[in-house]
């Protein structure tokens, strides 16, 4: 039976050109900066994204993570969208590790509105916990991998410029931000002092994510990572396959897009299942199957029986996140399972 993975880009395997790399990369004790591999990837990364250094972190999670520590005191207030995956997905890190309480604002589908995050910076005060970091999702996973297009990016700049605040970008998918908004990425991160992006998902990578900002903002991570425990010794091996990412798989990302959209337009015509194909941007595809009176996980598991794999947004939401591994022919066949399913049930 065919198996299509949909559940998330994180299932990505590694390449056979990645793989070869890993097998000759030199290698050296990173902690004591000696790995030329994890250098060299640190360098074509921090170039990529226009920044001047680069810190490479075992997963998007610890970038993160990372941006907080380095960027704000404990104590501190990070504002942020209300579903955005550092306050939603990260364990509570930014408090339970960091010290730093979250200040959420609402949006519509994952791209904040510039006046509603002016509302809820508060000037300073005895009573508030300072707020010193704005923190941008880019894409916007739970939004449906919605882009926040160059003008909100600037607007947002402003407010935290005006108010002496950081700004740090979550940009564990910004290429695909990229490519959909047609700019290089570097005009994307022109706007902020650091970014996260992951080399672990669409770009196929087996581990492995970036931290980038200035040289001094890098150094003082570099530290908090080895509090973190991220401090790894011959990690060459893992950079070798992220630099094989950063080289040969940022250009192929709109593939993914262009599935997502297949996919996208075919649930649409699907009595029972809505799709707001609106927030159809990139390679993300959230849709609501209230229509088919099932739950989540029961649509999943339904569809899992014949080989299509979604993951779930309880109670009533499905999301796909396509790949290389996905083709236009898979899309046709997920939707056709689905089409299938809605008749049987309704
Ligand atoms: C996946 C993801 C992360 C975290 O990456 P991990 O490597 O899984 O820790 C952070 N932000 C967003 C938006 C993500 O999609």
């Amino acid at each position: 039976m065919r198996r299509i993975e949909l559940r998330s880009d994180t299932f990505t395997l590694p390449t056979n050109e990645m793989r070869q790399a890993m097998f000759e990369a030199e290698v050296g004790d990173d902690v004591w900066g000696e790995d030329p591999t994890v250098k060299r990837l640190e360098e074509l990364a921090a170039r990529k994204v226009g920044k001047e250094a680069a810190l490479f972190v075992p997963s998007g999670t610890m970038g993160n993570l990372l941006s907080v520590m380095t960027h704000c005191r404990r104590g501190d207030e990070v504002v942020m969208e209300s579903e955005c995956h550092l306050y939603y997905y990260e364990a509570g890190g930014m408090s339970a590790v960091a010290g730093a309480i979250p200040r959420l604002v609402s949006s519509e589908n994952g791209v904040m509105c510039p006046d509603d995050v002016k509302r809820a910076i508060r000037e300073s005060n005895i009573h508030y916990a300072p707020p010193t970091l704005l923190e941008v999702e880019n894409t916007h996973n739970r939004g449906g991998g919605t882009v926040t297009d160059i003008a909100t990016l600037s607007a947002l700049e402003g407010i935290a410029r005006e108010r002496g605040m950081r700004i740090h970008m979550d940009g564990a998918r910004v290429f695909h931000a990229a490519h959909y908004l047609g700019v290089p990425v570097t005009e994307i991160t022109a706007h902020v002092d650091s970014i996260m992006f992951c080399l672990s998902k669409g770009l196929s990578a087996p581990v492995g994510s970036i931290l980038a900002g200035t040289e001094e903002f890098i150094s003082r991570a570099r530290r908090n990572r080895k509090i973190l425990g991220g401090g790894m010794r011959q990690a060459g091996v893992l950079a070798a396959a992220g630099i094989v990412a950063l080289e040969q798989m940022v250009d192929r990302l709109v593939d993914d897009h262009a599935t997502a959209r297949r996919l996208a337009e075919g649930l649409s015509q699907i009595p029972g299942i809505s799709v707001n194909m609106r927030t159809v941007q990139t390679n993300i595809v959230g849709f609501d199957i209230s229509g088919l009176g099932m739950t989540s996980s029961q649509f999943a598991a339904a569809v899992a029986e014949q080989g299509v794999h979604f993951s779930t947004m309880p109670p009533h939401g499905i999301r796909a996140v396509t790949n290389r591994h996905v083709s236009m022919e898979d899309m046709d066949f997920a939707v056709e399972t689905i089409k299938e399913l809605a008749a049987s049930v309704r």
